[in-house]
């Protein structure tokens, strides 16, 4: 058999046959091929992906580019995300490159009372200076392309060398400055409390929140579930009660699934309503003091399950440009993703961790915050009474995608 041939044929078996812990998840034989594509640079372990457009409503982050490390195994062993601010790749001549390590949650919850978001925002926004900037974060929960589903819970012992190599390729690449600053290092920390050969459970971190007109307390309990196809949970609940009382309620609980989303809930890009989800499930559970309720995050869903990176390209899409892969007029959501993909299964997400966690806590009837007709009928599937409570998704920026969405006959109309 020739060499291409038995690779092409390795590609497809191992693509399409399910990987256990997957959950009969299936990809594409093209897949792999196109995500090489959207790779601009490789050598020694370092891999860089083209990356995509942030539209914001002034100056600020324009372009974010994620890049991994891989180790002698060819195992992901780092993740960052490279943000342009005031530039473009192709105008980030002279930038500054700045280091950041600030978790996700602080800056998904966007509270300007904590220093992780209010330091990162600042940055992110272009406060830092009117010229162009460059703003590294190490990531420590990533899906840069399914399955390669990366958490880490200690900083790299690589960071330096890591930070070194990244400052070289883009002063090289995009004639950048040569020297990086170290700008600021969240002191957040992790306790395990909890773990087995299933599952790591983390001590529960308290957020203090402003969104919007209202204030609350929060605690957030990160859970990786070690076998499970998207491996890490935040379940997000008020600080007024625990797990325990939630469970306990006799009532329908206030449940929303929430996915994962780089370029909205990190970088607020307006083209996707993500973010807005987010906080309107947090605002709900502001106001149901009397109605028990929590958020089962979910930050490996991003680009519906596909990842960072190939989402980063159907936001290209979503504009109209020429992409890695295709160049095309604007188009909506839905399209972009099937034109990457060459198929119409453009959403491999699956909820059964989530519906699994649910069922741990005892939970069997709920009221579910979502526009999706298929989170229904999965945690019916466990046996779980649902009602639904629809999503006030109107952002005006992402109207299109929206419509789309609700065509697809996968979203609910009303
Ligand atoms: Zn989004």
């Amino acid at each position: 058999m020739n060499r291409t041939l038995s690779i092409f044929l390795y590609a497809t078996i191992a693509l399409t046959v399910p990987i256990r812990g997957q959950q009969n998840i299936q990809l594409s034989p093209s897949y792999h091929a196109i995500i090489e594509k959207l790779i601009c640079f490789s050598d020694k372990g370092l891999k860089v992906f083209y990356g995509g457009p942030i539209d914001t409503k002034d100056k600020g982050i324009k372009w974010i580019m994620p890049i991994s490390f891989e180790d002698r195994k060819k195992k992901t062993r780092a993740i960052y995300e490279i943000a342009f601010i005031n530039c473009t790749p192709e105008t980030a001549k002279d930038a500054e490159i700045l280091f950041i390590d600030v978790p996700e949650i602080p800056i998904k919850f966007k509270n300007d009372a904590t220093t992780d978001y209010a330091t990162f925002s600042s940055l992110i926004k272009g406060n830092y200076k009117d010229g162009s900037y460059i703003v590294v974060r190490c990531a420590e929960v990533a899906n840069l392309h399914f399955p390669d589903i990366f958490i880490h819970c200690l900083y790299s012992k690589k960071l330096e060398s890591d930070k070194q190599k990244i400052a070289h390729y883009l002063h090289k690449t995009f004639h950048t400055r040569k020297n990086f600053l170290n700008y600021y290092k969240s002191q957040t920390t992790e306790t395990i409390t909890q773990e087995d050969e299933e599952q790591t459970t983390y001590q529960p971190q308290l957020i203090e929140t402003n969104l919007g007109k209202q204030t609350g307390s929060f605690y957030v309990t990160k859970i990786v579930k070690k076998k499970d196809a998207w491996k890490a949970y935040y379940v997000i609940y008020p600080a007024t009660t625990t797990l325990e009382s939630i469970a306990a309620s006799n009532e329908h609980i206030l449940i929303r699934l929430d996915s994962g989303c780089v370029s909205g809930q990190i970088y607020d890009d307006e083209a996707c309503d993500c973010l807005d989800q987010l906080h309107e499930g947090l605002n709900q559970l502001m106001q149901n003091n009397l109605c028990p309720g929590l958020i089962i995050h979910i930050p490996t869903h991003d680009g519906r399950g596909f990842g960072t990176a190939p989402k980063a390209e159907t936001e290209i899409y979503k504009r109209g440009g020429e992409g890695c892969v295709h160049s095309t007029p604007a188009l909506d959501t839905i399209s972009a993703a099937k034109l990457l993909y060459g198929t119409d299964s453009y959403d491999i997400r699956s909820f059964d961790g989530a519906a699994q966690l649910l069922a741990s806590l005892n939970i069997k009837k709920v009221v579910l915050l979502t526009d999706n007709v298929n989170k229904i009928a999965l945690l019916e599937k466990y046996g779980v009474h649902v009602l639904r409570k629809k999503t006030k998704t109107n952002k005006p920026s992402c109207i299109v995608h929206i419509d789309a969405k609700k065509k697809s006959g996968n979203y609910f109309i009303d």
